[in-house]
């Protein structure tokens, strides 16, 4: 089956094929909560603009389809929701977030890192505060790509949405990647990136944040060093950092989120 379609008086024939759907197709499309949406926003001869409640999305694709990419937060609620599409006229789109249930996990910790001392809690405020900053970035050119080599080697934990209870009391799930290695293996760029931030946080121990175009940005967390500063432009697979124990931890490995329109959403949807 075919479609055919006008654009600017030439007629152009293209095989009917449902992108959204394409397992070869990065990131995979998964409507959940922590997962990545693929709305089909049809032909344009102009990449359109589209938001969802006011923050940019990334658009990918061509005059003859283009597509928004949506970074669905883990506290969405499963059911209809919908983005907001700016080509001349505004005009919104909706799409259903489908259920997915993570599972939990209870944890005995230090008593300190469940109940910050008043010191704690106010390093934690700021570096929260810096970090939605940071988190809203979105510059262009926007990504070429988005299939990812995966930043260190090592066994992949399938924690991504994990709901954790620290000494019985419920914390945000866990939303990134944690990838099992020694300390000192080379962490490296998934993607082509600038590096956009890096510091010591309570939480998160040494981190470094990359920003890979369009509001899609990786952060590596627990590192042992890092090797990049902000403003460097760093080619994918290149080495950033090393992993490490540093901030919350129980042993060395690195801690793996991606951002998508302020969003963290599962890195494995990005991996082949
Ligand atoms: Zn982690």
């Amino acid at each position: 089956m075919r479609r055919l379609l006008l654009l600017g008086g030439v007629a152009i024939s293209l095989p009917c094929s449902v992108r959204a759907a394409d397992p070869q197709i990065w990131p995979r499309a998964s409507a959940v909560p922590g997962g990545v949406a693929r709305i089909d926003l049809g032909p344009a001869m102009e990449r359109p603009r589209a938001t969802s409640g006011g923050v940019p999305l990334l658009v990918v694709g061509d005059p003859i389809v283009w597509t928004a990419l949506v970074g669905i937060p883990l506290s969405a609620e499963p059911g209809t929701a919908q983005i907001d599409v700016h080509t001349g006229t505004a005009r919104s789109l909706a799409y259903t977030i489908e259920n997915k249930r993570y599972s939990e996990q209870r944890l005995k910790v230090s008593p300190r890192t469940v109940d910050l001392s008043p010191e704690d809690l106010s390093r934690h405020e700021r570096e929260r505060a810096h970090q939605v900053g940071v988190i809203a970035t979105f510059t262009e050119p926007l990504p070429g790509a988005f299939k990812m080599q995966q930043p260190t080697p090592g066994r992949r934990s399938g924690s991504f949405g994990l709901r954790r209870v620290f000494n019985g009391q419920p914390r945000n799930p866990h939303s990134g990647m944690d990838i099992a290695a020694p300390t000192g293996t080379p962490v490296v760029s998934p993607l082509p990136a600038t590096v956009i931030d890096r510091g010591d946080y309570f939480f998160n121990g040494n981190t470094v944040w990359l920003d890979h175009g369009g509001g899609l940005l990786s952060m590596m967390c627990h590192l042992s060093r890092i090797d990049v500063k902000p403003g460097d432009k760093i080619a994918a697979g290149q080495r950033v950092a090393a992993v490490g124990a540093t901030g919350r931890v129980t042993g060395p490995h690195l801690h793996w989120s991606i951002s998508l329109n302020r969003v963290m959403v599962d890195p494995a949807l990005f991996l082949a």
